[in-house]
């Protein structure tokens, strides 16, 4: 399978998919591995993960170009990269309190000599499936915390930026131990497919789409699975508002890596108050952004990753256009030496049945939508399918609170936009059509990979079948 490079068009890769077969075997191998992985202790396993995490640290230099030809990002592939060491670190040392914690002992229960412990039981093969606007980071943001309670780990990364695997694979098989219980495969939606029948839990990261077939996979594999999917964030900006500071927010949280972000901000409502200087400093600061081209390690946006989106986000600008939508900044997606770039893209005079305002756009596209009353805000708000994250922009931080408290979506950022992509300590829960199963962030990231087993345990006599004897009652 060749693979595209963002940056030129042109194909510089390849990767061998792995069928079903073959993922069949690696399953199995797995298997075999976790058996002595489950039987060191919580903290034996974040001794290893920690040398993992010296060892990704010791190769960032192989995998941070191999990241950047993927993605055709600098700054942020090596931002990516360089934080994973400290994600592996982070669960390594706070797993084993955690663990321990939730395994209690001996505890009374209403019968007298009765008590209970808890044990936890992790799933014995998690199956990783993820998107490519993060590669990295979505590959191992549930893998960490999986391997920590003790099951083994099968990754696949997506097809479109692949080329981070082999480097990070050689930081794997460089740390003994992790080898027989961390595979991270190449392979495309067969390859993902295929998985489902093999693992005991399946964490997905990607469209609705797919997320939907994978959930079905799953319930018919008899299996849990985490599904993380799309979103189409709305900001509020109230009436109070700063109109300088509230487009430099905007802006940032609906551009940064080219939009490409699932926590991304797709949906602006600005009060009438302050439309006017709202948009002239959201149109003034568009316009001075600059494309990471022709030099990479210049500018602000990277072209598109993957070629459809670009497509996407064109015929969404211009069906809007075509419904009566105005272009205040950008729009038109170039091609420069064979990369696909957007300029951020500022658009007015949208309304709420448009694609531009229903449909996730995952480009650097910014829709606005002036409103007279805060009520008929929260309601174009939650008037979409998705319910990832969202955010509200106020001085009041009283009544900016009440507005977020009101809006049908995973996270809040107030007076900031997409920060659940650096918070990761708060649980959330998606909405709607943007997810289903338990926080991936937050102490619920590690504890939804166990079941938990119960030892009911009788210190007095056991009753005996006269003790419903019906003469006795
Ligand atoms: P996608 O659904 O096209 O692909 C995701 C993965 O699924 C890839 O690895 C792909 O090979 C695999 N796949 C394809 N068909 C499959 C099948 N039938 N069975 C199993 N696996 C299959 O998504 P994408 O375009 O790579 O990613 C972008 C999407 O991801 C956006 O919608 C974005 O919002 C979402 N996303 C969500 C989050 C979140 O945390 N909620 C984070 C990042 C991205």
């Amino acid at each position: 399978m060749k693979i595209r490079n963002p940056r030129t068009g042109k194909p510089d890769h390849e990767i061998a998919p792995l069928d079903e077969a073959a993922v069949a075997a690696e399953a199995a191998r797995l298997r075999v591995g976790q058996t002595g992985w489950l039987a060191k202790t919580p903290e034996q396993r974040g001794e290893i993960l920690l040398q993992w995490a010296d060892a990704i640290e010791a190769h960032l230099g192989a995998i941070i170009p191999a990241l950047t030809d993927d993605t055709g990002r600098g700054g942020i592939s090596k931002i990516e990269a360089a934080g994973v060491p400290g994600q592996i670190r982070r669960w390594a040392n706070s797993a084993p309190a955690l663990i321990a914690s939730a395994q209690p002992s001996g505890e009374p229960t209403s019968v007298p000599t009765i008590t209970t412990s808890t044990r936890l039981v992790p799933y014995s093969l998690v199956g990783v499936i993820s998107p490519w606007n993060f590669p990295m980071t979505l590959a191992l943001i549930d893998a960490i915390p999986a391997l920590m309670a003790g099951s083994a780990v099968l990754i696949k990364p997506s097809e479109v930026t692949p080329r981070f695997i082999r480097p990070l694979m050689e930081t794997v098989r460089n740390t003994p131990e992790l080898a027989s219980i961390l595979s991270i495969i190449e392979g495309d939606g067969a390859t993902g497919a295929a998985m489902i029948a093999h693992v005991d839990y399946v964490c997905f990261t990607g469209s609705v789409a797919t997320g939907r077939k994978v959930g079905e996979a799953a319930a018919k594999a008899f299996i849990p699975a985490s599904l993380e999917l799309g979103g189409k964030d709305p900001m509020i900006i109230l009436p109070d508002a700063e109109p300088e500071k509230a487009a430099s927010v905007a802006l940032r949280a609906s551009i940064v890596n080219t939009g490409q972000a699932c926590q991304s901000i797709e949906r602006v409502y600005v009060a009438r108050a302050i439309a006017e200087p709202f948009l002239d400093s959201l149109v003034n600061q568009a316009d001075a952004v600059r494309l990471n081209h022709p030099d990479i390690a210049e500018g602000h946006i990277g072209p598109f990753i993957f070629e459809k989106q670009a497509q996407i986000a064109q015929h969404q600008i211009d069906q809007a256009v075509e419904q009566g939508a105005t272009v205040r900044a950008g729009g038109e997606v170039e091609n420069l030496d064979g990369g696909l770039y957007l300029r951020p893209t500022v658009l007015t005079g949208v309304s709420a049945e448009m694609d531009i305002i229903r449909e996730e756009n995952f480009g650097p596209v910014i829709p606005v939508t002036i409103y007279d009353d805060v009520e008929e805000a929260i309601g174009l708000a939650n008037d979409s399918q998705f319910g990832l994250s969202a955010a509200v922009i106020g001085s009041d931080i009283a009544k900016a609170e009440a507005v977020a408290s009101r809006l049908q979506a995973g996270a809040v950022s107030i007076n900031d936009g997409s920060l659940t992509s650096m918070i990761w300590e708060a649980e959330k829960s998606s909405f709607g059509y943007s997810g289903l199963g338990a926080s991936r962030m937050g102490e619920s990231g590690l504890m939804r990979f166990f079941r938990k087993q119960a030892l009911i345990r009788q210190s007095g006599e056991a009753a005996v079948i006269d003790a419903f004897a019906e003469q006795n009652f």
